[in-house]
């Protein structure tokens, strides 16, 4: 079998980190195979519309490496590739159904739906069309076409006996033909529905597994019912598990933790997205979690998805994003760093070796924020700072420690690491002192904070010499 999986994406925006992760399994189903991965867009529902949708997935595809070999902007033997595009193909299929009495034109009005839909909730059943317009006769149909009275084209389910079908993660599923709704096949405006035009498209694009949301399931045994009733081979169903925050909340748009987007905005790299989605749900039966897009092509098993909600762990992405960026260059940390130190550090620094004291302690560049914020502003901090049992400074040695730092220091005329070092080593000699009875008190000083990437020396070197004495005057100042 040649293996064909698409990425169906309804243009509504913005990338959810599930439709993602669905692209991403339905890309490595197909390429693990050799197979073909194809783009559609499924725009037939105007409402849902957003401009600008369409640039922001074919973005996202690109960026995250997720190439696909056929779709609306490449092309293909298959096309259109968007659905709008492929309205009379779905009118011509439903009416096939037509002649096979497996869908019929339905005329109700909104209100007699509406009505239908209070009896239902009055009575606390699901709401089911009650098949009148099933009954009508040619002539009632032809007359009623002929006056061009609004029409939908709905598919005809039985009401006896039942309807199975298998699911690659959820097993096989048997639903009672009595539940099963008349779906909306064609609407008033005669575009299709999505739930007849997947099938209409999986078809004709000759798909062979078709990976969606869970949330989909439901609608399962209706496309069953429409490829049977047009004769069409039914393709494998990979329904991917719910993704949640937690045990009770869904990813959301408003908490900024729903999309690509969102997370390329708080400093995650596509790498680690990619790498990180691809874990949620299924696992490769190892303790390896480190993996590239070639690595998961050979590896990935589809019939290794789970079926439980996976649950979306802030912590354990953020883990894997640092593991990501040690792998960098120096140089390529540091421009991807650029854009965050320029949103909170507004004075010109040497970021390059800023860069080299972050990179091995940085999970994600928008928490960096707190890391380097004391570089244009010195904090305002309380003299305990000073008092360190393990480094055994008092708020008195710190002080005399500091007016030795600003003598020697002062003193120098040329500002590097090295002339620091020697500097601050000349000094700890002749008082004979700890190095830290000297260290701790100029970083705590220089930054007013007991954490900082890299240490006194890197601090002063990144301040420069005039902003590094003024912060060791202040320091004493707040000691005497
Ligand atoms: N257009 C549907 C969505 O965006 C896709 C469902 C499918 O892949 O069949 O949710």
């Amino acid at each position: 079998m040649k293996v064909r999986s698409r990425f169906a994406p309804s243009p509504t925006g913005f990338m959810h980190i599930g439709n993602l992760r669905t692209a991403l399994y339905a890309y490595l189903i197909a390429k693990h195979e050799n197979g073909k991965f194809l783009l559609r867009i499924e725009d037939t529902d105007k409402e849902r519309f957003v401009e600008g949708s369409l640039e922001v997935i074919l973005n996202t595809l690109k960026e995250t490496g997720l190439f696909y070999d056929e779709g609306p902007d490449i092309g293909g033997e298959y096309g259109p590739y968007i659905q709008s595009e492929r309205k009379t193909i779905y009118m011509e299929y439903a009416k096939k159904l037509i002649e096979k009495n497996e869908a019929y034109y339905c005329f109700c009005s909104k209100e007699r739906l509406d009505m239908l839909k209070s009896n239902s909730e009055a009575v606390k059943r699901p709401y089911k069309y009650d098949k009148k317009c099933l009954y009508l006769t040619k002539e009632e149909i032809e007359e009623n076409l002929k006056n061009n009275v609004p029409f939908v084209i709905r598919q005809n389910n039985p009401i006896n006996g039942t309807t199975v079908f298998d699911d690659i993660i959820y097993g096989k599923i048997s639903v009672d033909n009595s539940e099963l709704d008349d779906m909306i096949l064609i609407k008033s405006d005669g575009y299709p529905t999505y739930n007849f035009a997947n099938v209409v498209d999986d078809h004709l694009m000759e798909i062979t597994h078709v990976v969606r949301g869970q949330e989909y399931l439901s609608s399962a045994p209706k496309y069953n019912r429409l490829y049977e009733a047009f004769g069409w081979e039914i393709p494998i169903y990979i329904h991917c598990p719910l993704i949640m925050k937690d045990a009770q909340n869904k990813l959301s748009k408003r908490f900024g933790d729903a999309s690509y987007e969102d997370f390329k905005n708080k400093g995650y790299l596509k790498e680690t997205i990619l790498n990180y989605i691809a874990l949620l749900g299924w696992s490769p039966g190892t303790n390896e979690e480190i993996f590239s897009l070639d690595d998961l092509i050979k590896i990935f098993d589809y019939r290794n998805i789970n079926k439980a909600p996976a649950i979306f762990d802030e912590k354990k992405i953020k883990w894997l994003n640092g593991e990501y960026l040690k792998k960098l260059s120096l140089e390529e940390f540091n421009d991807l760093a650029m854009p965050f130190y320029k949103k909170t550090l507004k004075k010109e620094y040497d970021f390059l070796k800023l860069s080299s004291l972050l990179q091995l302690r940085c999970e994600l560049f928008s928490d960096m924020q707190e890391q380097i914020d004391f570089l244009d502003e010195l904090p305002d901090y309380e003299s305990d700072l000073y008092i360190h049992k393990k480094m055994k400074t008092t708020k008195e040695n710190s002080l005399s420690s500091l007016e030795a730092i600003l003598d020697s220091l002062r003193s120098l005329n040329c500002w590097t690491e090295d002339t620091i070092h020697e500097g601050l080593n000349a000094l700890i000699q002749r008082l004979n002192v700890k190095n830290s009875i000297i260290l701790w008190p100029l970083r705590c000083a220089l930054s007013g904070k007991q954490f900082t990437p890299g240490g006194a020396v890197d601090i002063a070197v990144l301040l420069g010499k005039d902003e590094s004495i003024k912060r060791i005057e202040k320091g004493i100042d707040k000691l005497r």
